[in-house]
């Protein structure tokens, strides 16, 4: 899995600039809130991972692939 800029379809300007990771009971892994920014284009966007939904959510100018990262 990786999160690419929409705009530049790559990861490679990416950059994670907040990570949050919420825990319930102290244990186990409730949600993973990772924001992204793109140092080329200044596109940001999240990616949300709920683990008691089971849903993935991706907000923004970023997108999810689970191919391999596409390089310009
Ligand atoms: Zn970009």
């Amino acid at each position: 899995m990786t999160i690419i800029c929409s705009n530049c379809e790559t990861a490679q300007f990416l950059q994670i600039v907040q990570s949050r990771v919420y825990f319930e009971d102290g244990e186990m892994l409730d949600e993973i809130n990772e924001s992204y920014e793109c140092t080329m284009c200044d596109a940001t966007g999240e990616y949300i991972y709920d683990r008691t939904r089971g849903d993935e959510i991706v907000k923004g100018d970023v997108e999810k692939t689970d191919g391999r990262p596409k390089y310009a």
